[in-house]
């Protein structure tokens, strides 16, 4: 097996459209994936919207393509992603975060749009090996934080690890009107991680502390896929560096950060 140590991503998802969009965070997944020193042997994904309560991994050779939402266009329910799934790499990931309790998924789950909306752009090809791993909801910041520092050896053996969320998100205060701008709160939050993330990832936990942390994270699902990132650049005594950056209808922040 090659060697070569795989770079990581945080991946600012937003709106399910993403996947057939042509703009510029599209765009950014896209050069990251064209960015990598060579194809990885898989991705492990922690996905958003995979929030159970408890840490599985999916561990099917044909994971499917799940449409977990409503109301958007039927091009988006016909859109298949049908990268296979690597059972090899998901008992790699049991093992790596043993001794932890990781449920091996057989045929519960798949890949959902917080994976393939983005891997639509960064493999577009779907040729590339994908497991998904879940956000434990019985579980915070530092747990999933130490899941990155677990994952980082990974790294070495041609794993390419991402996070897919969004630092803000906030639906409930979502305005369309605001086109692309960010509400004042939501910036200043987007600001303070994209700082820790930038001069110490093992920091970036301590944005629970701050005024908007309620607003811009009024359920930790988006946001905790951010933190085994934040981890395996701590492990591996990296930066996040951001790759993009914008807003979205003033409640979303679309940042996106790499691992090298
Ligand atoms: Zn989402």
């Amino acid at each position: 097996m090659p060697a070569t140590r795989m770079p990581a991503a945080f991946l600012g998802h937003g709106d399910p459209r993403n996947a057939l969009a042509d703009n510029r965070y599209t765009r950014a997944w896209r050069a990251f994936g064209a960015s990598l020193p060579a194809t990885p042997r898989a991705v492990v994904c922690v996905s958003a919207h995979w929030y159970v309560g408890s840490t599985l991994v999916t561990a099917m050779e044909r994971p499917r393509t799940i449409h977990d939402f409503y109301g958007f266009p039927q091009a988006l329910f016909d859109l298949q992603y049908p990268a296979p799934g690597s059972p090899e790499v998901a008992v790699e990931v049991v093992e790596a975060l043993a001794p932890r309790w990781v449920g091996l998924d057989h045929d519960g789950w798949g890949l959902d749009h917080g994976t393939w909306s983005v891997l639509a752009h960064v493999f577009p090809d779907a040729d590339v090996p994908v497991v998904q791993l879940s956000v434990n909801a019985q579980e915070g910041w530092d747990e999933h934080f130490d899941l990155g520092v677990r994952l980082a050896p990974l790294r070495e053996e041609g794993v390419l690890v991402l996070g897919s969320g969004n630092v803000v998100h906030n639906l409930r205060l979502v305005d369309f009107s605001l086109g692309e701008a960010g509400a004042d709160w939501a910036v200043r939050f987007n600001e303070a991680c994209g700082e820790l993330a930038r001069t110490d990832p093992a920091t970036v936990g301590t944005l629970a502390h701050r005024a908007e942390y309620r607003r811009a994270v009024p359920t930790p699902d988006h946001f905790l896929p951010l933190a085994p990132v934040c981890g395996l650049a701590a492990a591996s005594g990296a930066k996040l560096e951001k790759v993009v950056d914008g807003y979205l209808a003033g409640s979303l922040s679309m940042a996106a950060f790499r691992v090298d």
